[in-house]
């Protein structure tokens, strides 16, 4: 079954030893890859060309080694797509999610559609940075700032913008504390902050458990600690009639939505789902 060559087979080798062992098989094509050192293009346009022995052979071996350690592929590559771009990252970062580029597609469109309430835009817990650099990107006239409290987080971020050439003012601090201590006021806030309670730990795969940080993952409070903490911070940090736009967990839609009605009692609020149907985002205007 090892024996394969091709490159089409040597990618259906290890899709089918992910799937036999329960892991996600998307991530094969991510370390093929970056193996054979080639563009996406290149890549689909050689499909059936035979791939170098040794290649096969280091291919392999870090499947197997996911397979077995949990260790993230994007570990052994360095890198995540995220919404079309190519990001850094390594165990001082959560791995972008595909779930939070809905939470962007979402921003974007909100503030394209009123932009000039959208001048300013902040992304809380920022991490590997993906939130602020593609909404900078992606929305040229709007000032993006972005805060962590991890100063290695924020060394991921800034190599990613300065890569990628996002022009983002990175803050050191706790939730919106460094950004209102510029005394600046956003029109956007977008934040996916760490929402798990550790209660459910057990829930996770190994590869997120062991290798994300935990200070992305869990929250006090029943995974709510972040967003009360950001929610009873907003009054300092925000124009009239903001956006704040939250990933949330899949039963986090009205908890999250009832901390930011108790401070906020006459915006809109929407509970937004993800592609796969499950409550994912806490989207409030007119704050
Ligand atoms: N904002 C980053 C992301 O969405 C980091 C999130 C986190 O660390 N909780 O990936």
């Amino acid at each position: 079954m090892e024996n394969v060559s091709k490159q089409y087979e040597v990618l259906k080798w290890a899709s089918l030893f992910l799937e036999k062992n329960n892991r996600e098989q998307r991530v094969a094509e991510l370390l093929l890859q970056h193996h054979l050192g080639v563009s996406k293009n290149e890549y689909y346009m050689n499909m059936r060309e035979i791939v170098p022995k040794d290649t096969i052979k280091k291919f392999q071996a870090d499947i197997k080694r996911h397979v077995e350690t949990g260790v993230p592929i994007q570990h052994i590559t360095g890198k995540e797509m995220f919404y079309g771009r190519e990001f850094h990252v390594n165990e001082d970062v959560l791995i972008p999610r595909p779930e939070t580029e809905e939470l962007v597609q979402h921003i974007i469109e909100l503030a394209k559609s009123a932009p000039n309430k959208s001048k300013t835009i902040v992304d809380v817990g920022t991490g590997s940075g993906i939130i602020a650099i593609t909404l900078a990107l992606e929305l040229p006239d709007v000032e993006v700032f972005a805060t962590d409290i991890s100063e290695k987080a924020l060394t991921v971020a800034h190599k990613n913008a300065s890569q990628l050439g996002a022009n983002v003012t990175f803050l050191q601090g706790d939730f919106l504390q460094p950004f209102i201590e510029q005394q600046k006021r956003a029109d956007v806030i977008v934040s996916n902050p760490p929402y798990i309670d550790r209660k459910d730990e057990s829930l996770l795969s190994d590869t997120v458990k062991k290798f994300d940080p935990d200070l992305a993952l869990f929250a006090e409070k029943n995974g709510l600690a972040a967003y009360k903490n950001i929610i009873s911070q907003l009054p300092k940090a925000i124009n009239q009639h903001a956006v704040v736009g939250f990933e949330i967990g899949h039963e986090q839609g009205e908890p999250v939505s009832l901390l930011v009605r108790d401070q906020f009692p006459t915006c809109t609020i929407k509970v937004l789902q993800d592609i796969n149907g499950k409550d994912r985002m806490v989207v409030a205007t007119d704050l």
